[in-house]
């Protein structure tokens, strides 16, 4: 039995990942985390995330009931997400990250930690996004110069972090296909007389409105065609069912930074 601590409990994703998580007969729901001072505090938190009493009451700090878990899943902001971070590898448990907006600091501190504990780190869970930036790899290297490629994301109006860490590691993956340095070709907003578009960069735009829960287009435009290809969550249970595959996966690894690929062994 794998018992996990869900942070950002009262979030879309936390509440999402506790009621899935009892369909896992493997994973037990240890605890669950707020922000000190949210209102979900010291409340039951079957009510709050939509099914019944389940007896776990939501508490504010990690560090007085992490003793009781294998596995720490985060779907916060960065700052918590790293708070949590310190306290799960001082205590030797595993960690699944879903947050995203991390700085490259940030990255590069989550990747000294994860030499201590196994960490999953995904700005996306699904399978089939996880899938995509597999197929997208092959595209690029296959199309080449030749094409121009832009990548245009949607979310809710109510997310904080732009772009989304999908759409980032999307423009990564396909950066490295086609042996480019992401830092110098990316081009996130345009304005003006801008100049006729280079061949190099890689465009990554924004759309945020409504309740829209994750829309992902890679575009690559040639002369004459040009290739979409698109990915739609209509839930967010394929995310919260992707942080539990990974909690399981997760268990007894050993040290080290994964990511959804490993878990679903797409690798
Ligand atoms: P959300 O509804 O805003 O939930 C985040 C929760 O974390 C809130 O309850 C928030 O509490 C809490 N929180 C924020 N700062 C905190 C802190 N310092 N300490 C403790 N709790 C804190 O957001 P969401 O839609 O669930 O998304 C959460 C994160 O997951 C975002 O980074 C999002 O981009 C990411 N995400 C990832 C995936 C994936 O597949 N990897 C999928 C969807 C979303 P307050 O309300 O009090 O601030």
């Amino acid at each position: 039995m794998n018992n996990i601590i869900v942070t950002g409990a009262a979030g879309r994703m936390g509440g999402r990942i506790m009621v899935l998580s009892k369909e896992y007969p493997d994973l037990r729901l240890a605890g669950a985390l707020e922000r000190k001072g949210n209102e979900a505090v010291g409340k039951d938190i079957g009510p709050l995330a939509g099914m019944g009493e389940s007896g776990v009451k939501v508490g504010d700090s990690l560090e007085a009931i992490i003793g009781k878990a294998d596995v720490v899943i985060d779907f916060t902001a960065p700052s918590a997400a790293m708070q949590n971070l310190e306290i799960v590898s001082r205590h030797g448990k595993a960690m699944v990250i879903g947050t995203t907006g991390f700085s490259k600091n940030e990255i590069e501190t989550i990747r000294r930690f994860a030499g201590e504990i196994p960490v999953v780190l995904a700005p996306n869970m699904s399978v089939g996004v996880n899938l995509l930036f597999k197929v997208l790899q092959d595209v690029a290297r296959v199309l080449g110069d030749d094409y121009d490629i832009e990548i245009i994301e949607a979310h809710h109006r109510l997310k904080k972090d732009a772009p989304s860490g999908t759409a980032l590691k999307m423009a990564q993956v396909i950066a490295e296909a086609v042996h480019r340095n992401l830092d110098e070709v990316g081009v996130y907003a345009r304005k003006g007389i801008i100049g006729e578009r280079s061949g190099k960069e890689i465009g990554i735009q924004t759309v945020r409105a409504g309740d829209i829960v994750g829309e992902h287009t890679v575009l690559f435009g040639g002369l004459g065609e040009r290739i979409e290809i698109t990915h739609k969550a209509s839930s967010r249970d394929t995310f919260a069912r992707g942080a539990l595959k990974a909690a399981l996966w997760i268990t007894g690894r050993r040290a080290g930074l994964y990511d959804m690929q490993d878990v679903l062994g797409l690798k």
